[in-house]
C-alpha cells in the first residue's frame, strides 16, 4: 500500500527495529515506547482497521496473537503481566491505518486507560 508506514518497514523501504518476522507477520520496537517494552505486531498484509478484517483473515490474526505470546515470554514481561493492545479508529487513538497490536510491559498499568 502507497504512503503506508508500516508497508515501507515490511517492505524494507523504511528503517525499523526488527525483532521477529516470519511469512505472515512482522514485530518491531515501537519509535516511541510507552513502556520498557513496546513492539509493535503487524501482519504483513495490509488491512486499515480492525473493521476491515474479513473472514479469511482469522488464522492470520489468531498466528498475530500467537506471535505475540512467544514475543511476551521471550522479553521477559509475561510473569509481571502485559497489555496487548489494538486501537481501531483515530477516536481511539489509532495513528497508523495498517493494523497491528502494541504489545506493553515492564512496568505498573493502569486502568481504565486514558
Ligand atoms: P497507533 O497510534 O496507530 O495505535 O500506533 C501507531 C504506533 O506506531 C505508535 O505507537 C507510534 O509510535 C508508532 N510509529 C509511528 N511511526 C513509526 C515508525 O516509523 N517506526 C516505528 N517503529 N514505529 C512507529
Ligand atoms: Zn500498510
Amino acid at each position: 500500500m502507497m504512503d503506508c508506514i508500516f508497508c515501507g518497514i515490511i517492505n524494507g523501504e523504511l528503517k525499523g527495529e526488527i525483532l521477529f518476522q516470519d511469512d505472515s507477520v512482522v514485530a518491531l520496537k515501537d519509535i516511541n515506547p510507552q513502556a520498557p517494552v513496546h513492539l509493535l505486531l503487524i501482519p504483513r498484509k495490509h488491512i486499515a482497521t480492525l473493521l476491515d478484517l474479513e473472514p479469511g483473515d482469522d488464522a492470520l490474526m489468531g498466528h498475530v496473537v500467537a506471535v505475540s505470546m512467544k514475543l511476551a515470554r521471550d522479553q521477559g514481561i509475561s510473569e509481571s503481566g502485559f497489555r496487548l493492545v489494538a486501537n481501531c479508529g483515530s477516536g481511539a487513538g489509532q495513528s497508523v491505518f495498517h493494523i497491528h497490536f502494541h504489545l506493553l510491559g515492564g512496568r505498573s498499568m493502569r486502568w481504565p486507560p486514558g
